[in-house]
């Protein structure tokens, strides 16, 4: 039976008016589309009825030579056959050179560098990131196109806070590869606070916690009629649900005393089986088993909460860490938090409740699905970009940038103009001069970050300001304005005051760029990029390193005793080789000696646990660390 659907009048747009604008959520593991349809934002299903679209492509080559490709549910459920060209978690490699690739030999498939991009290695031939989003993309565009029988106007596509210049600039190539028109980047978590925004109209300040399936990000935001701010963003950009796998696969490889390294698929079938458990136990409070069949020979596993508690702790308390840095960097203590929305499916896991729940002390924001919320946002501000909002009602959106923005100047040093986490769209000038008599030229490089050597920043772009008049040095006046649109996108333009000359250059321009310009702007910022991550990795590994022998100590000075001299004295040593490493300045080192004082202990943290001292490991514990 058909029913006729009726409007109220002057509820709705004349259809042929109505301009088809959709949110899109571009997820490391899944992504979604959504759109308002009669006043109400909703996730548009694939003709199968499902909303989730898994964020994986795999490529194929067919007997005749032709290629073909498999997207979503049905690349996902070849991984484990085929996971050498099955390329799934692709955001993380987007406006990546290899070196930024947290984690790349985690990844099933194979990434190389070229022209100082990552790209991935697949029977059909290379693939960048952007051409495997755009598979995604162009699949939910057609999804939209189908469900309301019509072409796609525009869409609002959401990114993690965390992404900066390269990474924003290769969703939006991607986007157009996909042929569709972007509205509007938007982030993640304010796309969340829009959906929770409207629905509830209720002010204060918020705070935002995604965890996905391989970023986290945690935003603060202030909610006043109908406007959002968001005060400050953070997060680790390498932390989520898959690491949650990880960690079990881990642990159930530990507890059976079996090696950590296994063939490609017999990772994916690791991977997939932890994921399985993982998403099991959130529903459930008793044991569920894993099973898995390694090398020919069928592995068993139960696992209980505790268990899983105990050897994801480490990883639930990163995300509090990341939560404190946001409120200092946001000025605000917890206690001025009014809400706390959850955001992404790794949220339904109740470790990451009680542990979120548990630090601010208030009840969490849970009644949209956390899957869904951030395209439900995406799609609203879609809807009012597009024009499509019934009483013209503005939907006022400022956003932040990620890192600061500055200027290069004498000695190799960074003028910052732009502060971190400033609300956009802004514009902020400074006046410079020059140091030369008679100089007529002043060559700008413009810089991100928060380093304040230029070699520790990053490089976005250089441009020159010719025609000077000829001056005493310092006699000029040159005005140095930066100016970042609603989308993020940076300007940079310098004037010399007297005369009026003047020279531009656009960042992250939108459109009409040739794409060997964008490459060419993307290898310049790539340039000290590496420097800085690799300056960064030797930082965090010695954080992790110290983190590590903090802990040890403290099982050994609780349990101890239920060592054998030797194996006491075998894990000092480990100990001090840790604590060796960390004096020089090889990550590489630090992390190997982490791990192996990590392998050299699991047998003490097991038969800690045999002796019903769970307790000392739980969630608690750890994020006292
Ligand atoms: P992303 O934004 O990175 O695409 P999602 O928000 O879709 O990620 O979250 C995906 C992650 O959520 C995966 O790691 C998945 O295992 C996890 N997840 C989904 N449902 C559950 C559940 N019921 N319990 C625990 N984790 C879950
Ligand atoms: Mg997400």
């Amino acid at each position: 039976m058909a029913l006729l659907q009726i409007s109220e009048p002057g509820q709705s747009l004349d259809p042929h008016q109505r301009r088809v604008a959709v949110g899109i959520d571009l997820g490391t593991t899944h992504s979604l589309v959504a759109a308002v349809r009669h006043g109400v934002a909703e996730c548009l299903p694939s003709a199968d009825g499902r909303v989730l679209l898994p964020s994986v492509v795999r490529y194929l080559v067919s007997s005749q030579g032709g290629s073909g490709r498999q997207i979503g549910y049905e690349a996902l459920a070849s991984q484990v056959q085929d996971p050498a060209n099955t390329i799934s978690s692709v955001k993380r490699l987007m406006g990546r050179s290899l070196a930024q690739v947290v984690d790349a030999g985690k990844l099933s498939y194979e990434v190389v560098e070229s022209q100082g991009m990552a790209v991935v290695k697949t029977i059909a031939g290379s693939k960048t990131p952007m051409e495997v989003s755009a598979e995604i993309l162009a699949t939910l565009r057609f999804r939209a196109e189908d469900s309301f029988d019509d072409e796609l106007f525009g869409a609002v596509i959401t990114v993690p806070a965390y992404f900066d210049d390269a990474q924003r600039q290769s969703t939006k190539d991607a986007a157009q590869l996909a042929g569709i028109n972007v509205l509007r980047l938007i982030n993640e978590p304010t796309a969340a606070a829009i959906a929770y925004g409207l629905d509830n109209g209720s002010e204060g300040i918020y705070a935002i916690y995604d965890l996905g399936g391989g970023t986290f990000d945690i935003s603060i935001l202030r909610l006043t009629k109908g406007v959002f701010e968001v005060m400050a963003t953070g997060g680790d950009s390498a932390l989520g649900g898959d690491d949650y796998d990880q960690a079990l696969a881990a642990w159930v490889l530990a507890q059976q005393g079996l090696p950590s390294e296994h063939t490609a698929s017999e990772r994916a079938a690791l991977h997939a089986e932890a994921r399985r458990c993982k998403e099991a136990l959130s529903a459930s409070d008793g044991v569920v088993e894993f099973v898995v069949s390694l090398g020919g020979q069928s592995v068993r596993q139960p696992i209980n909460q505790v268990d899983f508690e105990a050897c994801t702790a480490a990883l639930t308390a990163r995300t509090l860490i990341a939560v404190r840095k946001v409120l200092r960097d946001a000025g605000i203590s917890k206690t001025e938090v009014q809400g706390v929305v959850m955001v992404g499916g790794s949220t339904r896991m109740p470790v990451i409740r009680q542990a979120v729940g548990g630090y601010f002390s208030q009840d969490l924001l849970t009644n949209l699905n956390p899957d869904e919320v951030v395209a439900l946002g995406a799609a609203i501000q879609a809807n009012a970009l597009a024009g499509n909002s019934r009483d013209g009602e503005e939907l006022l959106l400022l956003d932040v940038i990620p890192l600061s923005l500055g200027i290069e100047t004498m000695g190799g040093l960074v003028e910052r103009i732009v502060p971190r986490n400033s609300a956009i769209p802004t514009a902020l000038a400074q006046d410079f001069t020059t140091y030369q008599d008679g100089q007529t030229a002043l060559a700008l490089h413009v810089v991100q970050g928060e380093r304040d050597l230029v070699a520790d920043c990053r490089s976005l772009a250089r441009f020159e300001l010719r025609g000077i008049p000829p001056m005493a040095a310092g006699a000029a006046r040159i005005r140095v304005t930066f100016t970042v649109d609603a989308d993020g996108v940076l300007s940079v333009s310098a004037k010399e005051q007297g005369s009026g000359v003047e020279a531009r250059v656009d960042v992250k321009p939108a459109y009409g760029l040739s794409d060997e310009q964008i490459a060419a702007m993307l290898q310049e910022s790539f340039t000290t990029a590496q420097q800085d991550m690799a300056a960064r990795a030797l930082v965090e590994s010695r954080v992790d390193a110290d983190r590590m022998v903090v802990a040890t100590r403290s099982a050994l000075q609780a349990d101890g005793a239920l060592l054998a001299p030797e194996e006491l004295s075998a894990i000092e040593i480990q100990i001090a080789q840790v604590q060796l490493s960390a004096q020089g300045d090889s990550a590489t080192d630090i992390e190997a000696a982490t791990a192996a004082l990590g392998k050299g202990t699991e047998a003490f943290a097991a038969m800690r646990m045999n002796h019903g001292i769970k307790k000392a490991l739980s969630g608690k514990k750890l994020e006292e660390v």
